[in-house]
């Protein structure tokens, strides 16, 4: 999460929508505090706007059965396909939350621990075998729901065409469990937990980077900052990428990931106030969504045609800009920083340097909706920048994607597996990215630390 401000508009740079809000109130409440007295959350409704090129548009309603309703009116017949397929979603959901989500991740053999047995007869029913796309376009006829369902696949930085379809629990969790916004900006929720922290006696130093996690015979045992100063520590907890704690915080020679997620595009504009017709969060759909995911997969150049979300907090928060202004944050998928580089070396310039450029084809894609804002400013954040500023490995916002169906069984657990007392949490961790499980990434490692300290 992080917050820019400019022009009198206040930018989330991060997270822009919340969901499962649940795993926050049970943080929250884990250290005695209440979600409600710091954050204020509210619906997001619709959740979404969709628009494709032909000039069709959809809005995503806030609740599942109302969804579904607006699905049917949107296109007939595939109401009843849609709330099947919810329920469907839903019943993945279940069965792998407690294995997959919720609890330290032991590969393999969770599924043979007595508490998972129950699972053993409906694996088939998690599709892992089966891509998103497949089961999408299997279940529904209009080739615009199953292309407004293949994109919850970028939620963590995947492709629909190559993710496993267990993966349906990401629409089922945003349609099914609702999706929220944080008043005052999503960074609200970073501010309340450093209040919490800091209210406990946490010392948090600021503006320091880590160079390094010193290493004593095979135990954590600190880490050098930036200035050369000396932390000791029983246990160190890196929230940094795992690829580049391991490579560049515990100096270890690994070989690169080869199946990072995707990077992204973003540009902050403040903008004229004007009714253009868009909603809070709005999605403008690419014409050729395999071509899209070809580029974001090996492709060189930036395109066009690329699929277009714009969040603009200002429509339902007017602490977000003055009254005559707009937030937007404009994103689209790119390629992680580099990866391409060997490729084609002519061309990665497309998306290292002139990102000038690159914002032009958004801003053009952009009219082609007809959506023709007028800009006072504007900020472009790269994959090159987020790479620099966030240290994720060649700016993948999710660490490794789950383009397999194995993914979920190769990333990283909690307990570094060579070095004692070293935790890696976050996005790059198990369970994954996103706001909720980042979260829950972080309880599992203190579960799991604080249960050593009793061994
Ligand atoms: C543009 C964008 C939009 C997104 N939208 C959403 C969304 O709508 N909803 C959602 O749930 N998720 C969203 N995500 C994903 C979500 O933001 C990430 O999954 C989550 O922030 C990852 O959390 P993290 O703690 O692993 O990493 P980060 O949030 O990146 O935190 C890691 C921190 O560690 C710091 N750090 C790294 N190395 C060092 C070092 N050596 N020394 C000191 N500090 C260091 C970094 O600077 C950074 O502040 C989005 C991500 C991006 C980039």
């Amino acid at each position: 999460m992080g917050r820019i401000t400019f022009d009198g508009c206040v930018f989330d740079t991060g997270p822009t929508l919340i969901t499962m809000p649940f795993v926050l109130e049970h943080f929250f409440q884990s250290v005695g505090a209440l979600l409600q007295d710091y954050v204020t959350l509210e619906r997001v409704d619709p959740a979404c706007q969709y628009r494709w090129s032909d000039g069709s548009q959809f809005d995503l309603p806030f609740d599942a059965n109302d969804a579904c309703d607006a699905i049917e009116r949107f296109s007939r017949g595939e109401g009843a396909s849609v709330r099947q397929y919810l329920d469907d979603a839903r019943e993945i959901y279940e069965l792998t939350k407690d294995v997959f989500i919720f609890s330290p991740f032991d590969g393999f053999r969770e599924f043979f621990k007595k508490k998972n047995l129950h699972m053993l007869p409906k694996l088939h029913r998690l599709r892992f075998t089966k891509t998103l796309h497949d089961v999408h376009s299997s279940m529904f006829r209009d080739p615009r729901v199953v292309q407004l369902f293949d994109r919850f696949a970028t939620y963590n930085g995947s492709s629909p065409y190559l993710a496993p379809a267990t993966l349906m629990v990401i629409p089922w969790v945003e349609i099914g469990l609702g999706a929220w916004y944080v008043r005052g900006g999503i960074y609200s929720i970073a501010e309340a937990i450093t209040k919490i922290a800091l209210e406990r006696g946490v010392r948090i130093h600021l503006h320091q980077g880590v160079s390094s996690i010193t290493v004593e015979r095979g135990r954590a045992s600190g880490v050098v900052l930036d200035d050369d100063t000396s932390i000791r520590a029983d246990h160190v907890i890196s929230n940094a990428d795992v690829f580049t704690t391991r490579k560049h915080l515990l100096g270890l020679d690994i070989a690169d990931p080869n199946d990072l997620s995707c990077s992204g595009l973003v540009l902050l504009m403040s903008t004229e106030r004007a009714d253009l017709g868009l909603a809070h969060h709005n999605v403008l759909f690419s014409d050729d969504y395999p071509g899209e995911f070809e580029t974001i997969l090996h492709g060189n150049r930036p395109r066009r045609d690329s699929t277009i979300y714009i969040s603009r907090s200002a429509h339902v928060d007017e602490t977000q800009a003055p009254s005559d202004r707009e937030n937007w944050f404009v994103l689209i998928n790119a390629p992680p920083r580099g990866v391409n580089v060997s490729q084609d070396p002519t061309s990665t310039s497309a998306w290292r340097g002139h990102s000038e450029a690159q914002a032009q084809l958004v801003i053009d894609r952009m009219a082609d909706f007809g959506i023709r804002p007028s800009i006072r400013h504007m900020e472009i954040r790269t994959p090159d920048l987020m790479a620099s500023q966030w240290s994720s490995h060649k700016g993948a916002l999710y660490g490794s994607s789950s383009n397999s169906m194995f993914s979920a069984f190769l990333r990283p657990r909690q307990r570094s597996s060579d070095v004692k007392n070293l935790w890696y949490v976050g996005g790059s961790a198990h369970p994954g990215g996103g706001v909720p499980l980042v979260a829950t990434s972080g309880m599992i490692a203190a579960e799991l630390l604080l249960s050593t300290l009793s061994e």
